[in-house]
């Protein structure tokens, strides 16, 4: 897998384009919010989510507050556990048998047909699999992505500059921490 595939496995991608609507690009690294065109225009919502169609229990304030809440879960901070939830009792999940592949699978469905609705199961299913512990957000631009690595031990949304996305997160702390090292060493010799 190439180290700038930050694309996440299945509807999970849907979960990680939702989050990064709010984002930092690295043409103007000026903070962006693209939700609120997104809720404003149906058709700007169809070309970012053409398979979700929005309904009256997405209002936009409910679409932010729950962006917000999924960006804390991938940042790892635990107290996002309350506020994820009640998003689970707010989206009616529940617990059903689908055959798939002639073996009974547990998967978790949500009764609110809502866009709010198919994003929480999305989730809720995503840390039944152990999926989410991979899906992650830059400290450095914010920018959301899925941990291909094989240990899972991914910080940086791209090392290099020459992926599709350009960026280069991670790239100065690497520097740092290597010049740091150097200037040790120089002591201690
Ligand atoms: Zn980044």
């Amino acid at each position: 897998m190439p180290d700038h595939n930050q694309t996440a496995p299945g509807e999970l991608e849907v979960v990680r384009r939702f989050i990064n609507t709010w984002s930092i690009p690295n043409d103007t690294r000026e903070k962006t919010d693209a939700l609120p065109e997104l809720a404003r225009t149906r058709e700007v919502w169809r070309k970012e989510f053409p398979h979700q169609s929005r309904s009256r229990n997405d209002a936009l304030g409910r679409l932010l507050r729950l962006r917000a809440d999924l960006r804390s879960a991938c940042q790892g901070d635990s107290s996002s556990e309350d506020a994820l939830n009640k998003w689970f009792d707010s989206a009616a999940l529940s617990v059903k048998t689908r055959w798939i592949g002639g073996a009974a699978k547990l998967t978790i469905e949500s009764s609110e047909a809502s866009f709010v609705g198919y994003i929480v199961a999305i989730v809720a299913n995503a840390i039944a699999s152990g999926e989410w512990a991979r899906l992650k957000t830059c400290p450095d631009c914010q920018w959301a992505f899925y941990d291909h690595t094989r240990n899972g031990g991914k910080r940086w949304c791209g090392m290099t500059k020459g992926g599709p996305d350009g960026r280069a997160c991670g790239t100065i702390a690497k520097v740092t921490a290597y010049r740091a090292r150097e200037a040790m060493k120089a002591r201690v010799t």
